[in-house]
């Protein structure tokens, strides 16, 4: 399959599109014009690994707001705009990264080239925002909520933009039904070449949410669409940011960070594999290497089958054997498992 490759656009600091990595973003939920609670979410956010964060900026004080934010955080921040021309223009002035902003409904030609003037002059893009429940009246009395008419409707905004010759363009559309989402977006990479922002609406909470967000972006990310992504769910939005990085991983996309390959265990399994793989999974979170750990319940069948993994153990009899590349290079008392397995973790990473 040809994959889809777009043209680049810069974000702060990061590149985006072409060979560049899939970065990882998300949004806050706090009140934006709340500077405090605010900026105290996206350094968790940053802590938790995420590369860009988008407000919400519904009104003056909160575009006001944005310069304090950006003062006290260290990535990008995306500001997101409804119709409000002004509020676009104070953002950017503020310091915002990128602008969310749909140019079809700003109004007047001349509060979009305000806005795209404004934009050019900092060198920051716009992304392009289409949300399937929100297409414009005609499109949605032509084709209904369908891909079809979200990718019309994004190909009108894009327009827009470039019959004022602004190119630092990035879109997005957004569905709640993965099957839609899929589809939307491959009829959109057939129609231009912008780099695609990946998302799927009101996916749920963590567990359904989880499940739909890896489907739909990771079907799209391995057809190369997509040059951010936010995996969207009704949580704490700190949650949202390891199964982001989980899903290129599995995609092998980013090497972020250690791998663990584990069995299911079964009738051979003689020692706790389900403990003892969430202990090791716990213990390998603050490495950043991209090392791959196996934990696997017998040795018949354990180093064979995870030989890809850096090192690994496999139970026996009241026993583990620790093995690396397919290789048993020691046996340790079952007591004693955890921790050999953690020093030989240590030396590789
Ligand atoms: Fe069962 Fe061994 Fe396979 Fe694990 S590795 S599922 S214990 S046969």
């Amino acid at each position: 399959m040809k994959k889809y490759k777009s043209r680049v656009v810069k974000v702060g600091p990061y590149l985006l599109g072409g060979d560049n990595p899939v970065r990882v973003q998300s949004m806050t939920n706090t009140d934006t014009r709340d500077v405090g609670a605010t900026v105290k979410q996206i350094l968790a956010l940053e802590k938790a690994g995420c590369e860009i964060a988008r407000v919400a900026v519904p009104d003056m004080i909160a575009a006001k707001a944005v310069g304090k934010i950006k003062k006290r955080i260290h990535i990008p921040l995306v500001v997101d705009i409804h119709f409000d021309y002004k509020l676009a223009l104070e953002c950017v002035a503020q310091g915002a990264d990128k602008i969310r902003i749909n140019p079809g409904n700003i109004g007047s030609r001349e509060k979009v080239e305000a806005v795209v003037k404004a934009c050019k002059a900092k060198k920051i893009p716009i992304r392009i925002g289409i949300n399937a429940g929100s297409l414009e009246k005609d499109l949605q009395e032509k084709y209904g909520p369908t891909p079809k008419a979200a990718v019309e409707s994004a190909l009108r905004h894009v327009k827009i933009l470039e019959d004022l010759k602004f190119h630092d363009i990035l879109v997005s559309i957004k569905f709640s039904d993965i099957p839609q989402t899929i589809e939307g977006y491959r009829l959109l990479s057939k129609k231009i070449n912008y780099p695609l922002h990946l998302g799927v609406t009101h996916a749920g909470t963590s567990y359904m949410g989880i499940i739909k967000n890896s489907i739909g972006i990771g079907i799209l990310l391995n057809e190369g669409i997509g040059a951010t992504i936010r995996v969207s769910l009704t949580a704490d939005p700190v949650k949202e940011v390891r199964p982001a990085f989980e899903i290129l991983k599995a995609l092998k996309l980013r090497e972020c960070g250690p791998e663990i390959i584990s069995c299911p265990g079964c009738g051979r399994t003689e020692i706790n594999i389900i403990g003892l793989t969430k202990k090791v999974e716990k213990a390998l979170l603050g490495i950043k290497k991209p090392i791959k750990v196996a934990v696997m319940g017998c040795v018949v069948n354990g180093p064979g089958e995870a030989r890809e993994a850096d090192i690994g153990v496999a139970g026996g009899k009241k026993m583990g054997a620790i093995f690396a590349r397919g290789k048993v290079i020691k046996s340790v008392p079952e007591n004693k498992i955890f921790s050999e397995l953690l020093k030989e973790i240590e030396k590789i990473s």
